[in-house]
């Protein structure tokens, strides 16, 4: 029996799903497919894994797994589950792609999609499940969908095996047809179950005009109207990325200046810092991590938090007009009265977990919770006591070109169905109001879905992944939506010229070979190349690395070139004069690392690389400190990833190759210089087809390509970053790790080839 708190009992009581309970048991009970649908909030993945338990799906050894497509999800669910039932975590357990505290205990496993792919390369038939539930599936992450689409094909065999599996898809009631009426995925649709949420009415309120730009500015002055204006209720506003939500706390919190963050609270956050410091130094004398984790290394693109070119328009002005406006509700002389302070809390996915926490607790007494966050607020996590939604109606997202896979990170208008679903953040408790920045016009034009992410970006990664598990012709894999032909083209073309598939006979018609191209099976390069946990040109570079004294520095710029954002970003706006010369001075001292990590002599032309090599290098060197990191512009949590990254693949690497053993040792010493140059060739291999060349000055046609690469795939003109080391070098030939479009199409990870090295 479970024991529960009565507070928590009565918290439950509440959820609309706790009715439900019987009706969904039965449908579990009876089929081996179902979908379960209910608003936000409405207790899906809080309770359901909590039914199962009670009903015994998990008494007999099997575990009852569930699958997030954020991290985020996946940790704070498994410890408010666990905290509910009042069981300890080593029972109910999380899994992310580095990080997991799963036992020989664990009876629900909370994990990410990628970790469960994983898994199912290891155990086809999943049998350590007895339930498999695949949470937010309305979100349609890449793995997400996959998952869907093999589950469709384990199920059956484990009922035919006299060990069924059920599968439950839990998804926000949105275009659940995809899933139900996909005769390839299930020939009999599976039940559907809609929970109705006790949604409190939400009154919509639309802007009458829509702001050309600054939606940013505009959040702030409607957070100080409801503010000042409307009766308590926590706030939670919608923006679109990590730095634009850090200028509005601070834009907020400055603009109540009584109620800044006490000292205290700061002490709080350094203590913070150094429990975390201290834990990192404890892991770091484990022995290294097992290997059981997810793989993938590509960005999930809905997490939209990539924020170099999220400009924001900073003005200051009608700031104080606009609070005296007063609308009437206010009476005179209240207008400056801020005797309610506000509590600012920022919510995206790259801040720390402790920071993600926050907002679950009740703000301090007499405070108003105001959280800023991008769309990881939408519907993965629900903050309690919001009553005012502000929306600015835009999301981040990055979108690929897809025949040269540039990449760009771009703001538009969000769905339709996004909207709503934010509109929905404000009636869970009570009754509420969805402030939406932008016309009904604007809004009718919405598009009334986001397209599914598996249609949106390239698909390589997940090609390898399903080549390994024998499924050779992709194309006819039951996706609940697929993957465009010429992504999967695109996809098999790059993993054949990298060798991880066998190439088609060169004879035969157009016709013929186009179709061959989309069902060659795997190369032993290629089985190899699925087994390391990062997408497949880097996993190309640990392979060609195997027999090297060379592979620790491979491991550590593969581990380092696959973490988002290493470096914190100085380029953003300053809230004030004070914070502009702060940013000026440490972007100068980065530059000053910078320039030292990139080494001398011939190391210089491994460029970006060198840097990452050399940042990794000094911070293991003794220093790894929040104080070392903060001080040097590198981000703390990047480094802790790359750190458990490299534990991860020398595991791999050394369980891969039993006549190689790579040292397990953090500290490396600067490579050589013959070292480099094979690591530059290497590294090559893997990026092949991202050379570009440089115009010469001879050659100059026209000015835009002044100082200008040119690529085979692209006819515009790409640049080196000024942030780059090799920004003021422009070697004749470079490879990147990826071209990203802002202001211009600027490479990311440059490094120089030898010409002699082009074939
Ligand atoms: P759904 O999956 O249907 O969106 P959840 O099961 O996530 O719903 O949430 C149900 C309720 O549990 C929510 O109303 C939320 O306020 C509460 N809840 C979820 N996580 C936490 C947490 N970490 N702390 C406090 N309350 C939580
Ligand atoms: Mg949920």
């Amino acid at each position: 029996p479970v024991l529960r708190t009565p507070e928590i009992q009565e918290a439950r009581l509440k959820l609309p799903i706790l009715a439900e309970e019987q009706v969904i048991m039965e449908a579990i009970k009876e089929n081996s497919v179902v979908v379960l649908c209910g608003e936000t909030g409405s207790g899906k993945t809080t309770q359901v894994p909590q039914f199962l338990y009670e009903a015994g799906y998990s008494s007999d050894g099997g575990i009852i797994g569930i699958t997030e497509p954020r991290r985020v999800a996946a940790v704070t669910m498994s410890q408010r589950v666990a905290k509910e039932m009042s069981l300890s975590h080593r029972v109910v357990s999380y899994q992310i792609r580095y990080e997991g505290n799963v036992t020989d205990e664990t009876k629900i496993k909370f994990m990410t999609d990628g970790v469960l792919l994983k898994e199912i390369q290891k155990d086809f038939l999943l049998m350590k499940y007895k339930v498999v539930i695949i949470d937010e599936a309305h979100e349609r992450s890449v793995y997400t969908d996959i998952l869907i689409g093999l589950l469709s094909r384990i199920v059956p065999f484990r009922k035919k095996k006299g060990q069924p599996l059920k599968m439950i898809i839990m998804s926000a009631t949105l275009r659940i047809e995809d899933f139900t009426e996909n005769k390839r995925l299930f020939p009999t649709p599976p039940p559907v179950i809609k929970v109705e949420a006790r949604q409190f009415p939400v009154t919509v309120h639309f802007n009458k005009r829509t702001p050309l730009d600054d939606y940013a500015g505009e959040c702030f002055r409607k957070v100080c109207k409801i503010h000042h204006m409307l009766p308590t209720g926590g706030i939670l506003v919608f923006l679109t990325g990590q730095a634009e939500v850090h200028a509005l706390c601070g834009r907020l919190r400055k603009a109540f200046p009584y109620h800044r963050r006490p000292k205290s609270e700061e002490k709080e956050d350094s203590a913070d810092d150094m429990k975390k410091f201290k834990k990192a130094k404890a892991r770091r004398a484990k022995i290294l991590p097992r290997i059981n984790l997810d793989n993938y290394s590509v960005i999930p693109i809905d997490e939209g938090d990539e924020d170099r070119d999220a400009g924001i328009d900073d003005g200051e002005e009608a700031f104080d007009d606009d609070l005296n406006l007063g609308d009437g509700v206010l009476e005179e002389g209240e207008a400056s009265d801020s005797s309610l302070p506000l509590f600012v809390l920022p919510l995206y996915s790259l801040l720390a977990p402790d920071k993600q926490a926050k907002v679950f607790r009740p703000p301090p007494s007499g405070t108003r919770l105001c959280v800023v966050a991008t769309n990881v607020a939408e519907t993965s996590l629900t903050i309690p006591g919001i009553k005012y939604v502000v929306d600015c109606g835009k999301v981040k997202k990055r979108f690929y070109d897809k025949v040269t896979g540039v990449s760009s990170f771009r703001i538009t208008w969000a769905s339709q169905a996004s909207a709503n679903q934010r509109a929905g953040r404000a009636g869970r408790t009570e009754p509420g109001h969805c402030y939406r920045l932008y016309s009904s016009a604007v809004f009718s034009d919405f598009e009334t879905f986001s397209l599914p992410e598996i249609t949106r970006r390239p698909v390589e990664d997940l090609v390898l992944q399903m080549k390994a598990l024998n499924i050779e012709k992709v194309v006819n894999f039951p996706f609940p939506t697929p993957p465009t032909t010429d992504a999967l083209i695109a996809a098999e073309e790059l993993l054949i010229s990298l060798g991880a598939l066998q190439e088609p006979s060169k004879s035969g018609r157009l016709k013929e070979l186009e179709r061959a191209k989309l069902s060659c099976p795997i190369s032993p390069l290629g089985r190899t190349m699925a087994l390391f946990p990062v997408s497949p040109r880097y996993a190309k570079m640990l392979a060609l690395s195997g027999q090297q004294s060379c592979l620790p520095y491979i491991i550590t710029i593969v581990s380092a070139m696959t973490v988002r954002e290493l470096f914190e970003e100085f380029d953003r706006p300053a809230v004030s004069e004070e914070e502009k010369m702060k940013l000026k001075g440490k972007k100068a001292r980065v530059a000053q690392m910078q320039k030292i990590w990139a080494g001398q002599g011939s190391s210089q032309k491994f460029g970006d690389l060198m840097v990452l090599l050399g940042a990794v290098g000094a911070c293991e060197y003794g220093q790894f400190t929040y104080k070392f990191c903060e001080d040097n512009g590198l981000r703390y949590k990047a480094m802790v990833e790359i750190r458990r990254l490299r534990g991860q693949l020398t595991t791999t690497v050394n369980s891969l190759c039993s006549d190689v053993s790579v040292s397990v040792d953090s500290k490396m010493a600067p490579p050589t210089e013959s070292q480099v140059t094979f690591l530059r060739q290497i590294v090559m291999a893997g990026l092949g087809d991202h050379i570009a060349k440089r115009i010469q000055p001879e050659e100059l046609l026209d000015e835009k390509w002044r100082n200008a690469y040119k690529t085979p795939l692209l006819d515009d003109p790409v640049f080196i970053h000024p942030n780059s080391v090799l920004f003021r070098q422009l070697p004749d030939f470079v490879v990147y790790q990826e071209i990203i479009e802002t202001s211009k199409m600027y490479m990311k990870g440059v490094s120089a080839v030898e010409p002699k090295w082009i074939p």
